[in-house]
């Protein structure tokens, strides 16, 4: 059986970003940036007033309490007011454009208007308060770099030189089939035997949260004939997901039907709890995960292989989740020989990360998925860990970050 490591290795060694689309900037957020974008303008566009005050010439005011006159009030939006000459000023609001012949703004808090004259209360350094052309950005610089993943102020940035659409990575596009002769379509009343299609659900959701999109394909009897037709379908999306059917069991076709559509089988059974049996393979440039049934395993699956694959092919640098620190809060036993993943809720306790296991490890058991913040990493090898001994957290809330989780493990 291959180790954690080698099968992320392996599903990573496949796969490549799906390529760039246009969006506008209304729909940029969040999204990977595939092109850089260059500023076509000067930002701010033309020399103007950082404070609402008044424009005037620092020479003018040596003196404390220099009173010059009011030749003009220019406000945002204005092209701006006469030139001014030796004693002028002009009222003006932030933003306007500064009129010719002045070089400095003194703020309105620091003056006082007296009709047609106004009253500066001390010394002004010139150049005060004035933002020149070209301070934030100058034409032909980069405004945002690429790859990046857009922020809201990037979208500030693009629209501040005029640029209403971004090349984007593309999205890629996850066909979801969960297989099982005992699932139920939400909405409708379970009879004997019959379960709840959960796994289909927590796919799609964990889908969207790695940057792709779900294709919910619905629930697949456990025929052969009836799998070979459902996957075949599958094949146009970017990446396939099933669920169940890839264990031990006299029903367990996947495999087989995945086989007879032609898919390439790279890996069978990783050596981890939950979620032994994955099998992964290739199918032209279409990766197609077998996840196992049991609801934890197949999610635990998924933020293993999935997420950084489709991270990957969304073009995203940085594709792992980070790996954090903690305390352990109470003893652990874990499976020898397997890499096992413990569900555990992190608190933060006197300035140090304390990781709690929320309950039943069974692979069946959701509600412990539920409450978990993280998966302590339990390597092979090691089947007994004390309260209080230090261990390392897949953190499942934090930034990803670009280096591989299980290197040595
Ligand atoms: P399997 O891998 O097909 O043997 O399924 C393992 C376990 O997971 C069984 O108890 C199944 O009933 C359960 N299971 C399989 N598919 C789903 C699903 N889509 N939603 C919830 N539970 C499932
Ligand atoms: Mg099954």
């Amino acid at each position: 059986m291959i180790s954690v490591a080698e099968a992320l290795a392996t599903v990573l060694a496949e796969v490549h970003p799906v390529g760039t689309e246009q969006v506008h900037l209304g729909q940029a957020c969040g999204r990977v940036l595939a092109a850089p974008v260059r500023a076509d303008r000067d930002v701010p566009p033309f020399r103007n007033s950082a404070m609402d005050g008044f424009a005037l010439r620092a020479a003018d005011v040596t003196t404390a309490h220099a009173r010059l006159r009011v030749v003009a009030t220019i406000g945002a939006g204005d092209t701006g007011g006469p030139e001014l000459t030796t004693g002028d000023a002009a009222a003006i609001m932030t933003g306007a454009v500064v009129p010719a012949g002045a070089d400095s703004v003194v703020k309105v808090e620091d003056c006082e208007r007296d009709g047609d004259t106004v009253v500066v209360a001390g010394p002004v350094t010139s150049g005060s308060h004035i933002r020149e052309p070209g301070e934030d950005l100058r034409r032909g610089d980069v405004a945002l770099e690429a790859p990046r993943l857009i922020r809201p102020a990037d979208i500030g940035v693009a629209a501040s030189v005029g640029v209403a659409v971004l090349a984007v990575q593309r999205r890629p596009i996850v066909a979801i089939l969960a297989t099982g002769d005992e699932l139920v379509d939400l909405g409708r009343p379970l009879g004997p035997g019959q379960i709840a299609n959960s796994n289909a659900y927590t796919l799609a959701a964990a889908v969207e949260e790695a940057g792709a999109v779900p294709r919910m394909l619905g629930i697949v009897a456990d025929g052969l004939e009836a799998t070979r037709k459902a996957f075949a379908e599958a094949f146009a999306a970017d990446v396939v997901l099933s669920t169940g059917g890839v264990s031990m069991g006299t029903f367990d076709v996947v495999r087989r039907a995945l086989a007879d559509l032609g898919v390439e089988e790279r890996f069978w059974k990783v050596a981890q709890k939950p979620g032994k049996p994955i099998s992964f393979g290739m199918r032209g440039t279409v990766p197609v995960f077998g996840l196992p049934g049991n609801p934890v395993s197949s999610l635990v699956c998924f933020y293993l292989y999935v997420r950084p694959a489709l991270r990957r092919m969304a073009g995203n640098p940085c594709l792992h989740l980070p790996v954090v620190r903690a305390r352990l809060g109470a003893d652990v036993r874990t499976a020898p020989g397997l890499t096992e993943f413990v569900r555990v809720a992190l608190h933060s306790q006197g300035g140090r990360r304390v990781a709690v296991p929320t309950g039943s490890q069974s692979s069946g058991v959701l509600r412990s998925m539920s409450l978990c913040d993280g998966l302590m990493i339990a390597p092979p090898g090691e089947g007994s860990w004390g309260a209080n001994s230090d261990v390392d957290v897949l953190d499942l809330a934090g930034p990803a970050v670009s280096e591989a989780p299980f290197e040595g493990r």
